[in-house]
């Protein structure tokens, strides 16, 4: 049994062969979420990477204070803004 700190599920398993030929499971942290835009996939800005940050704290300190900030990038917004205006809608 590995120590009781890497039994817990937030550390990633890996398995990796070792010098002497053997497979062994090796413990890494994961890594951090980070939010992305929903059309064109590039990483957000003002959007904690990490989970506890996200549950604490103030909404405004989660996300930028912007129609659908955290949601999409502000390129694809200006963008859609422009489409919308235009159509008159
Ligand atoms: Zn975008």
């Amino acid at each position: 049994m590995v120590r009781p700190g890497l039994r817990s599920r937030s550390m990633k398993r890996l398995k990796r062969r070792s010098p002497s030929g053997e497979t062994r499971v090796i413990y890494r942290r994961r890594k951090k979420h980070v939010a992305h835009c929903m059309i064109c996939g590039r990483p957000l800005g003002g959007v904690p990477r990490d989970r506890k940050d996200l549950r604490k704290g103030p909404k405004t300190a989660k996300r930028p204070e912007r129609y659908f900030g955290g949601v999409i990038c502000p390129d694809c917004l200006r963008a859609a803004l422009k489409i919308a205006a235009r159509a008159g809608l």
